[in-house]
């Protein structure tokens, strides 16, 4: 990542610290829950964007959405799987903004937001902003810093 100038870095785009669209895991609204379980299982993670064939942003889904959503009231039914969409699951409430709003802005999202969604002027999804990355170029700054004093 490029360096940034720390006294400005509350004010500067967020642009450096988006990872972008092609290495973000997703799914689409239409998938069922076992795609989608299946993509959050392969990479780990614990929540993925939910993007339509056009990149645009729906939503984003957990596994313990998915989990969820197939606890009967005595058994796990794990049938429901195959016959349930992500649409129906998934959060459409998220942490979201533009690529050219301030890195104090994703900071701020991401207290309690593991990661923020970004997108362009016309809607169309750029990427993600992880609170790792951020948390990654704070502690250089503050590392810094303290050598400097
Ligand atoms: P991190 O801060 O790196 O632990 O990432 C926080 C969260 O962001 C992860 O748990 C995932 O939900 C999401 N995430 C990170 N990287 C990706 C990626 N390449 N594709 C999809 N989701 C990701």
């Amino acid at each position: 990542m490029q360096k940034l100038d720390p006294v400005n870095i509350l004010k500067e785009s967020i642009a450096p610290f988006v990872i972008s669209v092609e290495k973000v895991a997703h799914v689409q609204p239409n998938n069922t829950l076992e795609h989608a379980l299946l993509i959050l299982i392969k990479s780990g993670y614990t929540a993925i964007p939910v993007l339509d064939t056009n990149f645009k942003l729906h939503g984003l889904i957990t596994k313990a959405q998915i989990l969820d959503s197939i606890l009967g009231i005595e058994h796990i039914e794990p049938e429901r799987l195959e016959t349930t969409k992500v649409s129906a699951v998934m959060s459409k409430t998220l942490a979201r903004m533009k690529d050219y709003e301030p890195f104090e802005r994703a900071l701020s999202y991401s207290i309690n937001h593991p990661f923020v969604c970004v997108e362009d002027d016309l809607g169309a999804f750029i990427g993600i902003i992880t609170r790792s990355k951020l948390l990654a170029y704070l502690n250089g700054y503050l590392h810094e810093q303290k050598k400097t004093k």
